[in-house]
């Protein structure tokens, strides 16, 4: 993955960002770590269905890397909310990506950050 413009000015609002409000935000499953992430435009807040016209509604969704997915309310088609972001495709779970990404602002070994997130570091060479 190559890092845009957008992944840097969110890494910047992480070097603010101290152990405790990252905790806040990893806590109680990924809902406020996904608005997080949404407001730093790394993944999808808004969509409209070209199908029916209907904005999409995010709902929970076991199975993926973030645990929600955008949802028409009128055909039931889904988007994945990392559709046309930097995230798209990506396998590694939301959570563990942002821990990855709060102790690269932090300057933190790769060895440190592997061993903190516990993410393999076959990973990191993707
Ligand atoms: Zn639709």
């Amino acid at each position: 993955m190559t890092p845009s413009s957008t992944v840097y000015s969110s890494v910047f609002a992480t070097t603010t960002m101290d152990i405790y409000e990252f905790g806040a935000l990893v806590r109680d499953g990924n809902e406020a770590l996904v608005k997080y992430l949404q407001d730093a435009g790394l993944l999808k807040k808004e969509l409209w269905c070209t199908d029916c016209s209907r904005q999409y509604t995010m709902v929970k969704c076991t199975g993926t890397v973030v645990g929600y997915t955008l949802r028409c309310p009128g055909c039931r088609k889904k988007r994945q909310l990392q559709t046309g972001t930097f995230l798209e495709g990506m396998h590694l779970p939301i959570a563990k990506f942002f821990g990855l990404m709060y102790f690269w602002a932090h300057e933190t070994s790769v060895k440190h950050a592997v061993e903190f997130t516990t993410v393999s570091p076959v990973f990191l060479m993707n």
